[in-house]
C-alpha cells in the first residue's frame, strides 16, 4: 500500500529533509584528498545527532555506519573506512535521517579534488536525469513514467542504469512501497496522488549496467569497473508541482 501523507506529515519529512541537505553541504566542503570516508561519517553523525534527529541508516538491517560512501565504481552502500579519498576520485554519498519518527533521504556525488572530464559528464548527466524523472512526478500520471524519463535521458548519453537497485516510497519507514525503478516503459503503475512521497535516485553507471555486491555483503560495485554515479531527492507529490524535501532553497 502507498501511504498518502497529510500536510503536517510531510512538513516532519521536509524538516528531516532540510538536516540531510544542511548534512550533504558539510560534507561536500569537508571532501578533498586525503580525507578518509570514516571522517565523513563522523561529521555527519555529530550534525545530525546535534539538530535532535538520527541517521536513519546506522543499524538499518545492521548497516555499521552512519552514511554510506561510495568510491569510484562502487555503485551505492559503500561502508566508511580508514581508507583516504584520493585526487581524481568521485565519491557518493548517500544520507538518511530520521527526525521525530520521519525520513529524509538524499544522494549526491562529489569529485575529489580535480577529476576527468568524462567523470564530471557522468555526474552532471546523473542529475540531470534525476530532474528529468521528477518532472514527470505529478498527480495523476503513472510510476512509470518517471522511470521511463530517466532511462530515457541516460541511454541518450550512452551511460546504463543500474536496474537491481531502485527507488522508493518514503515517510516514517525509510523504505516503503512503491519500488521505483530507473528504467522501463511508461504507462504503468500505479497513479501519483498527492501526498505520496518518494525518494527518487537513478544509479548511473559509465559502462554496463551490471552490478555485484562484494563480500562485506553491502558495498555495491559495477561489474565491468566502470564509474558509477548517485543522485537522490526525497520528493512529494502535490496537486501542483512536486515539492523537493532534501533540498533547502534560500
Ligand atoms: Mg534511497
Amino acid at each position: 500500500m502507498i501511504t498518502i501523507k497529510s500536510t503536517k506529515q510531510i512538513e516532519y519529512m521536509r524538516h528531516a529533509g532540510s538536516i540531510v541537505f544542511e548534512t550533504h553541504k558539510r560534507l561536500e566542503e569537508a571532501i578533498k584528498p586525503g580525507v578518509t570516508t570514516k571522517e565523513l561519517d563522523i561529521i555527519a553523525e555529530k550534525y545530525i545527532l546535534s539538530q535532535g534527529a538520527t541517521p536513519s541508516f546506522k543499524g538499518y538491517n545492521g548497516f555499521p555506519a552512519n552514511i554510506c560512501t561510495s568510491v569510484n565504481e562502487q555503485v551505492v552502500h559503500g561502508i566508511p573506512s580508514l581508507k583516504a579519498l584520493k585526487d581524481g576520485d568521485i565519491i557518493s554519498i548517500d544520507i538518511g535521517v530520521n527526525y521525530k519518527g520521519y525520513h529524509g533521504d538524499a544522494a549526491r556525488t562529489h569529485p575529489v579534488g580535480t577529476i576527468s572530464e568524462q567523470a564530471k559528464k557522468l555526474i552532471t548527466i546523473t542529475r540531470e536525469s534525476f530532474y528529468e524523472g521528477m518532472r514527470y512526478a505529478r498527480e495523476g500520471n503513472r510510476l512509470s513514467d518517471i522511470s521511463a524519463a530517466i532511462q530515457q535521458y541516460v541511454e541518450k548519453q550512452r551511460y546504463s542504469v543500474v536496474r537491481d537497485l531502485v527507488g522508493h516510497g518514503i515517510g516514517s519507514q525509510m523504505h516503503e512501497e512503491p519500488q521505483i525503478p530507473n528504467y522501463g516503459k511508461a504507462g504503468r503503475g500505479p497513479r501519483l496522488r498527492a501526498g505520496m512521497t518518494l525518494a527518487i535516485e537513478p544509479m548511473i553507471n559509465m559502462g554496463k549496467y551490471q552490478v555485484k555486491v562484494l563480500p562485506d555483503e553491502w558495498t555495491v560495485v559495477t561489474t565491468d569497473g566502470s564509474l558509477s554515479a548517485h543522485y537522490e531527492n526525497t520528493i512529494a507529490i502535490t496537486h501542483n508541482e512536486p515539492a523537493l524535501l532534501t533540498q533547502v532553497t534560500e
